[in-house]
């Protein structure tokens, strides 16, 4: 019996020990999973604590911004309130009076006092900004046109503002590419060329003076001629080259300082472009080229003079701009070759005998009040210097008269 008990004794003991194994295993594992998960929590805590952190230095800075706008809003309604009894308005106004018209940037001015005197709905602002659209011409007025449409769209006008005018990506209040579903073609990202559904038969729908102007060019020339009235005269300084592919043609920027006289008016030259075929025409026929020098006033005012261009003998002028050309430049990038200079006065024809109507631009907008002054004498490229220029067709087909007559020297 006793061995039994022994037996028993042993057995049991031997459960007892393994009990408190087991017991030991299991409590150890415990604590450690419960160490771990502290681990863990102390790391979520620190991250928690570097973005408060952080999330309070963006207050910081946030709170500082809004300071310093505060104190912009409150520059802005002092400066408000001075506009506001209207003293500078009528100062402007009486000044602007005495001339008998305004150039663009002028205009935007007026624009903008209008604006901060009598408020965005006043229908003298808008039209003085809707002037400033008319007179400005395009190539170099951006920042005019940009103004002024700006201004349109603050003061509640539907007008489509070019995708160049909004700053730094952001867009423009009332954009219509910011509003309008991605696969409709916005007014501002209208891409305007010389075929298919961006041509000059659909520029109207974006720029309505294409279509519904009464005094559009280019005008087929043919006579009976009235006698011009009107002697040219050019001053054209030599200077460093540049040159620019718009997208449209190729340009050349002038040096400031080159002159036209038209009688006693002076106007400066401020681009020379291409176009091929001419797009004036003479008696029907258009010439291989033309060249367009664009000339302003300092009311605003734009002469546009033309060289035709017939094929025949190497042109050296054009040899010197065409070497030249801004093959690795993005469209609308200015090209400045080191060392290149160029006059402007060798694209012209010895005879400054011409044939002028008053016109328009004849790109986009189609701006109307540009005089046209077309040489009677072309001047000549070769076949090869034709063929190098880079756009194929970007002429405007010619306009209705509507009643015009063509002047020419005799
Ligand atoms: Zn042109």
């Amino acid at each position: 019996m006793k061995k039994y008990l022994r037996i028993i004794l042993e057995i049991l003991l031997a459960i007892v020990l393994v009990a408190v194994a087991a017991f030991a295993y299991t409590n150890y594992m415990g604590k450690k999973h419960i160490s771990d998960d502290l681990t863990q929590n102390s790391e979520e805590l620190d991250q928690t604590k570097e973005a408060l952190d952080k999330a309070q230095e963006e207050l910081d800075s946030t709170k500082e911004k809004i300071l310093a706008l505060t104190k912009d809003q409150r520059q802005l309604d002092a400066l408000k309130a001075a506009f506001a009894n209207g003293v500078v308005l009528s100062d402007v106004d009486a000044l602007y009076k005495k001339e008998k018209s305004l150039s663009a940037d002028r205009q935007v001015g007026l624009g903008a006092i209008r604006m901060l005197t009598n408020g965005v709905n006043d229908p003298n602002t808008v039209a003085a900004f809707q002037k400033t659209l008319e007179l400005a011409e395009w190539n170099t007025r951006l920042q005019t046109v940009c103004a002024a449409q700006n201004a349109l769209v603050a003061a509640g006008q539907k007008v489509s503002v070019l995708a160049d005018c909004s700053r730094d990506g952001i867009p423009v209040k009332g954009d219509a590419a910011a509003e309008k579903p991605a696969k409709e073609v916005s007014e501002s990202d209208f891409k305007w060329g010389y075929d298919g559904d961006t041509g000059p038969e659909h520029w109207g729908e974006n720029f309505p003076i294409c279509a519904k102007g009464k005094k559009q060019a280019p005008l087929n020339i043919i006579g009976p001629f009235e006698k011009s009235k009107e002697t040219l005269t050019a001053d054209y300084k030599e200077g460093a080259l540049k040159i620019v592919n718009t997208g449209h043609t190729i340009q050349i920027n002038p040096e400031p300082g080159s002159t036209l006289m038209v009688n006693k008016d002076a106007y400066e030259l401020v681009d020379v472009h291409f176009h091929r075929p001419s797009e004036e025409e003479i008696d029907g026929k258009n010439s291989a080229m033309v060249i367009h020098l664009v000339h302003k006033n300092k009311k605003g005012k734009l002469a546009v003079l033309g060289v035709l261009v017939n094929e025949g003998k190497e042109n050296p002028a054009i040899k010197l701009l065409w070497t030249n050309l801004p093959k690795d430049k993005k469209e609308g990038e200015e090209y400045a070759p080191p060392k290149v200079v160029f006059n402007p006065a060798t694209l012209l024809p010895a005879d400054m005998g011409h044939f002028t109507y008053e016109g328009s631009l004849t790109t986009p907008p189609c701006t109307e009040g540009v005089m046209n002054y077309i040489f009677k004498t072309p001047i000549e490229l070769s076949k090869g210097q034709i063929n190098k220029f880079p756009f194929k067709v970007n002429a405007r087909p010619v306009q209705d008269f509507n009643g015009r007559k063509i002047s020419a020297t005799q």
